[in-house]
């Protein structure tokens, strides 16, 4: 018989268009920006990223399974509440956080500066200690859609443990 550790791991991904005129939220923080992402709701990739990655660890199917974007509830959502109920259907499973690791990759702007407040504002959403929340970022040194400023794309790694 299968013995099972209860240490469970996911990863999740996820990309937005910019354009101008909108506001960008990454991390649950407005960032500072000429441009925002285009998206249903509104357009955190770094925290839609995370709940992919809670929701694969957990076998949860995807962020899109549990709130679709062709569902009007959702329009204009604070990511920070996908995020809230992604907590819930992880802890419902009698899931909790190990770690998140997560890579955010956008030419501008540079958001080292806002690392500790997205951190911060993570592990509030989360119930979590900020110490189990990684975020880096990262250029694409001009190459490809991120590196031509059309779009930000992240990545999540996260650890589930029961
Ligand atoms: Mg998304």
């Amino acid at each position: 018989m299968q013995t099972d550790k209860h240490i469970r791991i996911g990863n999740g991904y996820d990309v937005h268009r910019l354009a101008g005129g909108r506001d960008f939220w990454l991390g649950g923080c407005c960032i500072t920006h000429t441009k925002g992402c285009v998206a249903h709701s509104d357009g955190d990739v770094l925290i839609h990223a995370i709940c992919d990655a809670l929701l694969g660890a957990a076998a949860l199917r995807d962020i899109g399974f549990h709130f679709p974007d062709s569902d009007p509830k959702y329009k204009g959502i604070d990511s920070k509440q996908l995020l809230t109920d992604t907590m819930s259907l992880v802890r419902a499973e009698g899931y909790e956080v190990g770690n998140v690791d997560t890579v955010v990759c956008l030419q501008s702007p540079k958001i080292a500066v806002c690392i500790p407040d997205m951190r911060q504002t993570l592990a509030r959403v989360m119930q979590v200690s900020e110490t189990r929340i990684s975020i880096k970022a990262t250029t694409t040194e001009g190459l490809g859609f991120e590196g031509r400023e059309e779009g930000v794309s992240a990545y999540a790694v996260a650890l589930l443990t029961k």
